[in-house]
């Protein structure tokens, strides 16, 4: 398989974006190696500028849960495109997209929606906090919030809840205000309120972790969650950015049963285009400007080639037998992930929820991070070039969520079924 245009396409790339990129993961710095620069999609694969045509378990990091150019979401984009890109004044399609967002998720009355899912967790934060007139919150090591500074903070050492900041740059001051609790255990987030209950804004949470790898909650841990919350009086914030029309029909909150204050959306609701949104309780978020007084803009928010690809994505989800066509394709994939994993004897355990799945390099189940830390990266590098060199394009990380569509069919799952088969099979793999 040649790769001689993306090799060169990256080596422009660098001279000019730092890391040769936009977004870190996508330069291959975890398993090694040089990006595919992307030509086209095409339903089920990537086309990268070498012309290899790859079948795709990424689709965008989550949002292209009809595949690749659907021609439903093609046409409304189209449509919207020839009305005009971006009017800053309101549209029909905002009420619209946000009467199926309602429909989807009984938990959200109002809802306000912007650029990314980044923009979504700040925001619904700073509602958070500006509704209990608190400071801190509980978030959960391994989850990702975006990179908003209040988010971009780990796990200090010892029992100890306080965070530290993730990154250069990000304040301790903003730390300070962000306890974190390891995914799973209820009994450090009791610990937390125990310390520190009459400061918290509100706990975020994943409902299902995606973003080290897919981690399923814990029976009654998200019910849990709900009842320490409640008594505190802080707000349940769930990301469901990935986990929206992914991890189930609607969201993780419907398999839960568990209805959070406040829920933050992406990556599904725009369709491929930059959407995110936060929404929830009505008396909650009466509070956003100019319903009330917390401030929050976006010149390009709920715009209209956005909101179109996400009322025409959303749309044909609801279509009776849509849905479930992706989520069979990804129990396809696990399958056959744990079929080849079987055959040569190597340790594997497949996690999946719904749309969402991750080959773990462990013979254990992975529950928190310390766990998905624990498997071994090593060998998920190897198996990712391995099938990428067969023609299967895996997210480039051991801790990101492999994704399925609506046009993955039986014979995407052969390939892979092939691909993990080679990739598994060699020695030392
Ligand atoms: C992707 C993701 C985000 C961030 O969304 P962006 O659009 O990349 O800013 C936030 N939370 C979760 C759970 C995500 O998966």
């Amino acid at each position: 398989m040649s790769t001689s245009r993306s090799d060169a396409a990256f080596r422009a790339a660098q001279a000019l974006l730092p890391g040769g990129v936009d977004s870190p993961v996508r330069a291959f710095r975890s398993v090694g190696g040089t990006p595919r620069f992307i030509a086209r999609g095409e339903g089920p694969f990537l086309v990268d500028v070498d012309g290899n045509r790859l079948v795709d378990y990424v689709l965008a990091w989550g949002p292209l849960v009809l595949g690749h150019a659907h021609p439903a979401v093609v046409r409304a984009v189209g449509d919207a495109l020839r009305r005009g890109t971006a009017f800053g004044a309101p549209t029909e399609l905002e009420t619209e997209l946000a009467r199926r967002v309602v429909r989807a998720f009984p938990s959200i009355a109002l809802v306000r929606f912007v650029n990314s899912g980044t923009e979504a967790t700040m925001s619904a934060l700073r509602v958070a906090r500006a509704f209990t007139g608190r400071a801190k919150i509980l978030k959960f090591d391994g989850c990702y919030h975006g990179h908003a500074d209040s988010l971009l903070v780990k796990a200090g050492s010892g029992v100890a809840t306080l965070g530290l900041p993730d990154s250069p740059g990000v304040p301790e001051g903003s730390a300070r205000d962000t306890l974190v609790a390891p995914y799973n255990d209820l009994a450090a987030v009791e610990r937390a309120f125990g310390a520190h209950g009459g400061e918290i804004a509100a706990v975020i949470v994943e409902p299902v972790a995606g973003n080290m790898g897919v981690v399923p909650p814990a029976e009654g841990f998200l019910k849990g969650l709900r009842d320490l919350t409640a008594a505190a009086g802080a707000l349940l914030v769930f990301d469901e950015v990935m986990t929206g029309w992914r991890a189930g029909p609607t969201g993780a909150q419907a398999l839960a049963g568990v209805a959070p204050d406040l829920t933050c959306l992406g990556k599904v609701i725009g369709g491929g285009l930059p959407v995110g949104a936060y929404g929830g309780r009505r008396d909650v978020m009466e509070l956003v400007a100019p319903a009330g007084p917390v401030y929050q803009a976006g010149t390009l928010a709920g715009n209209p080639l956005a909101m179109a690809a996400g009322i025409a994505t959303l749309d044909l989800l609801a279509e009776p037998g849509v849905w479930v066509r992706a989520e069979r394709a990804a129990e396809r994939a696990a399958a056959a992930l744990a079929e080849a994993a079987r055959h040569a004897g190597v340790a594997l355990t497949v996690q999946r929820v719904g749309t969402m799945f991750t080959p773990f390099f462990t013979d254990r189940p992975v529950t928190d991070y310390e766990a998905a830390r624990r498997a071994d990266r090593d060998r998920y590098a190897a198996f990712f070039h391995r099938a990428l060199e067969a023609g299967v394009y895996f997210p480039p990380s051991q801790f990101e969520a492999a994704f399925t569509s609506i046009v993955h069919g039986e014979a995407e799952a052969e390939r892979l079924a092939a691909a993990a088969g080679q990739a598994l099979a060699k020695k030392g793999a």
